[in-house]
């Protein structure tokens, strides 16, 4: 497990913070934590089948951090434990704005698979189309490091098209400039080198936003809504 953070300095989380947290969100399925560097710990289980109830629930999150997890074998991985790559998180995807007559199965794995990999443990099923009025919902595995998307186009099986908003549970650190999971825009490599660019090459009068994503990506109350454009036409 590795404090999820990929611009500015990561918050440091004590084992003994991160063992109660753990402990209390695992319940049963908690053993042990162990510290292996600042950022980095070792959860230890019972059994593989409370690792994959851990494992499958992610994301956790502890001080509102959220720690990234990862298969770790102790044959392969003995000799690297503190450079250890989390490379992966299972994220919780809502796609709104899709009409509950346009909702299928494919069409929600294809969204998955526009941001991510549809999760192998977590099997699409007509609940994730049907339950919510406002959105559909799966599990993708994403690539940490890489950026996400805050809309999709989705093509319906009648040759239409609309647009998906995605919302991105409980991952409240979302760069907004470029979509990365785990730094703000305050804290964007990517911007950063833009603005340093800029400055060099004495454009000043370029404006480089914080924000080119739709705030909801990281809280679902700014998603667009049908409503708010019915009531506008009016
Ligand atoms: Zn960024």
């Amino acid at each position: 497990m590795k404090v999820a953070c990929t611009g500015g300095t990561p918050r440091r989380i004590t084992q003994q913070a991160l063992e109660q947290a753990m402990a209390k969100a695992w319940k049963s399925s908690f053993y042990s934590i162990s510290q292996v560097s600042n950022t980095v710990f070792m959860a230890h289980f019972r059994n593989q089948e409370d690792m994959i109830w851990v494992y499958t629930r992610q994301p956790w999150s502890v001080n509102s951090e959220i720690m990234l997890l990862d298969w770790f074998d102790m044959n392969v991985h003995a000799s690297s434990k503190e450079d250890y790559k989390f490379e992966h998180i299972l994220v919780t995807i809502r796609a709104y704005g899709i009409h509950r007559n346009k909702r299928s199965l494919s069409l929600l794995e294809d969204i998955m698979n526009q941001v991510g990999v549809a999760s192998d443990y977590h099997i699409l099923q007509e609940n994730n189309l049907f339950t919510r009025q406002d959105y559909i919902w799966g599990v993708a595995n994403l690539k940490v490091g890489d950026p996400v998307k805050d809309r999709v186009i989705v093509n319906y099986s009648d040759n239409t098209n609309g647009i998906g908003y995605l919302h991105y549970e409980r991952i409240k650190r979302i760069c907004l400039f470029y979509g990365v999971l785990f730094h703000t825009a305050q804290n964007c490599n990517f911007r950063n080198s833009l603005i340093t660019k800029r400055a060099k090459s004495n454009q000043t009068d370029l404006h480089i936003p914080t924000q080119r994503f739709g705030q909801w990506i990281i809280d679902e109350d700014y998603v667009p809504t049908e409503d708010k454009t019915r009531h506008f036409n009016i």
